[in-house]
């Protein structure tokens, strides 16, 4: 090689014993949040660092100018659901409160490395939802319908055309569970979960929000009718302002407020392979065979399933789970058997009846919530926390979440998307 063409040697900066000098010094690497003492008030306090009450946190920095605001989590940030999760993200929903909620989430996901200045690797794949009999075909029609009435790239295809996206998928009529159709969303994908809770945490930090890691809410405060206060592992707090983004424990903390929700918690399980070349490129799932795959880009593949049947606060994996997924896994791709899993993990999922949030007021003034999002609020973390930061300040409930209220179960003003959340998270 010339030396005009071998590549210029690289500085220490750069090479790989530089990096590994630099992790172990870590003395010139940024911190991406700092770590502060507890004030003794905040206008407002948000209780879980997850995607949820971050993105709350910086909206409410960067789209109001409300700074003087605390995230308190007894972890770490991101060690709850928004660390587990597949992270696929689509907006192909059933209802159309729904759908237009879902797809301003994806809007801002599709600038959110911009936003953020932080690269949080999203990645449009194209989302399959199978179908394997007529009665999931019909529902498919449906989604389809609603979703165009709203704008979203959705439609039903048939067998052949799903073949031609997902070569691996076992499309012959002779399987247990024939392939008959799927709903089509190009618009869906997945995005790295971990960097979007570290990109958020550091843009609100930036703008001044304080950030408390291991800080567990002990009690509320309650003083006639409204919130005055928040008892923590770390001392007392006074605010009227207090949020319920926690997601599996967030019955735990609204009854600390005295406000009962609808909401039970159970385990979600997932799994990942060792990493293969790219050969996927859509998300597949398939409700009836209740699983769903995609492909990271670092070639594992991500495997999910629905909700463990029955309430838990246990994060554990079990080899139940794992024999039924490695089953339907290989009913939807044969040419998967000699791929080894190399972990899995569980998270808690806060379980609504009609598999919708629960978002804004309650009855206590000052107490909001940002809870019930089962198996798919990740999806949802930017217009949650574009949508709360906009409720808390302006006083009323943002317009994309009033179908999302508490006082709904009361009205009997259910928003139905079980069709649509069971499994596809
Ligand atoms: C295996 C799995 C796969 C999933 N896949 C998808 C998917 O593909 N797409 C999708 O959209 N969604 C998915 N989800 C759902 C998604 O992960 C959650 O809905 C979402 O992460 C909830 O975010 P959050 O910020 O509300 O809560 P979390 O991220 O769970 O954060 C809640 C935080 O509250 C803290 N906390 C709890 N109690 C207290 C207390 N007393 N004091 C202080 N802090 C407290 C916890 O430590 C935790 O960090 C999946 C979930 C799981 C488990």
């Amino acid at each position: 090689m010339s030396a005009a063409t071998r590549p210029p040697r690289r500085s220490g900066k750069y090479s790989a014993l530089g990096l590994l000098r630099k992790g172990l010094r870590g003395s010139d690497w940024p911190r991406a949040w700092r770590s502060h003492d507890l004030r003794s008030s905040y206008d407002v306090v948000i209780i879980g660092g997850g995607i949820h009450g971050l993105a709350t946190a910086y909206y409410l920095a960067a789209n109001h100018g409300i700074r003087n605001v605390a995230v308190l989590d007894k972890g770490y940030l991101g060690g709850g659901g928004s660390g587990r999760n597949t992270a696929i993200l689509r907006s192909n929903y059933l209802t159309p409160e729904g759908v237009r909620f879902y797809d301003r989430s994806l809007e801002l996901y599709q600038h959110l490395a911009a936003e953020l200045n932080y690269n949080v690797m999203f990645s449009r794949r194209g989302h399959l939802t199978l179908a394997h009999n007529d009665s999931s075909l019909r529902t498919m029609a449906w989604r389809a319908e609603v979703n165009k009435l709203q704008g979203v790239d959705s439609s039903v295809i048939g067998p052949d055309e799903v073949k031609g996206l997902v070569p691996y998928l076992d499309t012959s009529a002779t399987t247990r569970y024939p392939i008959l159709g799927a709903l089509y969303h190009p618009p869906g994908g997945i995005i790295r979960h971990d960097a979007v809770v570290w990109g958020y945490a550091r843009g609100a930090d930036s703008l001044g929000v304080q950030l408390h890691q291991k800080t567990e809410v002990t009690g509320i405060d309650v003083s006639g009718g409204r919130v005055t206060g928040v008892r923590t592992s770390r001392g007392t707090i006074s605010t009227g302002t207090v949020v319920n983004c926690t997601a599996g424990w967030s019955t735990l903390i609204s009854d600390m407020a005295g406000v009962r929700t609808p909401v039970r918690t159970s385990p979600l399980q997932a799994a990942v392979t060792e990493p293969v070349k790219p050969f996927l490129d859509a998300v597949v799932v398939s409700g009836t065979l209740h699983v769903y795959v995609s492909q990271t880009d670092r070639g594992e593949l991500v495997f999910g399933a629905s909700v463990d049947p029955f309430t838990s606060y246990s994060m554990r994996g079990s080899l139940d789970f794992v024999e039924g997924l490695a089953g339907h896994v290989l009913e939807l791709m044969p040419a998967l058997s000699k791929m080894r899993l190399l972990r899995q993990w569980a998270g808690l999922c806060d379980m609504t009846p009609d598999y919708s949030p629960i978002m804004g007021h309650t009855p206590v003034e000052g107490f909001l919530l940002d809870v019930g999002w089962g198996t798919y609020g990740f999806k949802a973390g930017p217009v949650s926390g574009e949508t709360m930061a906009e409720t808390i300040a302006e006083g009323r409930p943002a317009e994309l979440i009033r179908a999302f209220g508490l006082d709904r179960f009361e009205r009997g003003a259910l928003v139905g998307e079980k069709g649509a959340a069971a499994v596809g998270h």
